[in-house]
């Protein structure tokens, strides 16, 4: 069968199955074998891997994953889409098709089903609506993950690999960092997609850590402080910490710990790396400790 990433033969299916795009799950289906190349090559698969891919469409990019990876499971939140993937799926022996809400799926049992509860390779180009969900439920919870692949739109992928003092720098680019090495693989614009989406697209490349590379005593604090200092950007660190209804710091403690750590009082959240965020909440969860 001829590839979907011919842009004649997504029209042929689409036509076929007269299938009504859904804008609200963010259904922009590849029509470029170029960036799909760069898609596989980006994620790393060998035959060894287990990929789990999330909205596959019409089976696009599930086509070139199936022929890299030993097994591809494949999320999609669409029924109608269910017969179409089983016609364009239908030559390869080693996918499986879902028809749920990834949300909703235990990604961690599908590990352990397909992979023996292996590290697993995630993939996808991405429904917009719910790209953070998405990427914080796979970093969040500690689920078998050994890296994410995946497209997104550029201003994300912009924030996810922001620094300090930087407009993008903000509670993703930090999230992000604290679990994965983040890492641009291509830019890609709207006329590689059918239908053409609004905005440009970029595919970013997460490498999960083993172990975070900052190391705190309170996880939930270091990211209430993250959330907190961001909520506020343009108050002083100790004004938008002391705000926040979740902390119970007064100002001259926020101020006196920032001090200990050689830090001005005036500063920003957004001038603070990660390590200074978690330098501070461990100073901070003392503080707590000894109340
Ligand atoms: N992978 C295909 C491609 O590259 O051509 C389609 C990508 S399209 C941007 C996003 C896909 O995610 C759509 O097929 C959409 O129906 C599906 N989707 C949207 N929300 C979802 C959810 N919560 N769970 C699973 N799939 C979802």
């Amino acid at each position: 069968m001829e590839k979907l990433s011919n842009p004649r033969k997504t029209i042929e299916v689409i036509q076929k199955y007269q299938f009504d795009f859904q804008k609200k799950f963010g259904q922009n289906f590849l029509i470029d074998s170029h960036v799909l190349d760069k898609i596989i090559s980006a994620a790393k698969i060998t035959k060894d891997d287990f990929v789990l891919e999330i909205g596959p469409g019409i089976g696009t990019l599930t086509q070139y994953l199936a022929e890299a990876a030993r097994w591809v499971t494949a999320v999609e939140i669409d029924r109608n889409l269910i017969p179409i993937l089983q016609e364009t799926l239908g030559e390869y022996s080693n996918v499986s098709i879902l028809n749920q809400d990834i949300l909703k799926t235990d990604i961690g049992a599908l590990a352990q089903e397909y992979n023996q509860g292996r590290p697993i390779k995630v993939v996808a180009n991405l429904p917009y609506y719910i790209t953070t969900p998405i990427l914080m439920e796979l970093l969040e919870n500690r689920l078998p993950v050994d890296s994410i692949t995946v497209m997104v739109q550029k201003e994300v992928a912009q924030r996810m690999q922001a620094g300090p003092g930087t407009k993008d720098y903000g509670a993703l680019s930090l999230a992000v960092q604290y679990y994965a090495k983040p890492s641009l693989s291509a830019n890609v614009p709207p006329n590689c997609f059918m239908p053409r989406p609004a905005v440009g697209s970029a595919v970013i490349h997460l490498e999960i850590y083993r172990e975070p590379p900052v190391k705190v005593e309170d996880e939930k604090l270091l990211f209430s402080l993250i959330r907190a200092s961001f909520n506020q950007r343009r108050k002083t660190l100790v004004n938008s910490l002391n705000n926040a209804s979740n902390l119970e710091f007064q100002k001259e403690e926020i101020a006196e710990a920032l001090e200990s750590m050689g830090i001005s009082g005036q500063v920003r959240g957004e001038a603070l790396t990660l390590e200074q965020f978690g330098a501070l909440a461990d100073v901070l969860s003392g503080l707590r400790k000894r109340r």
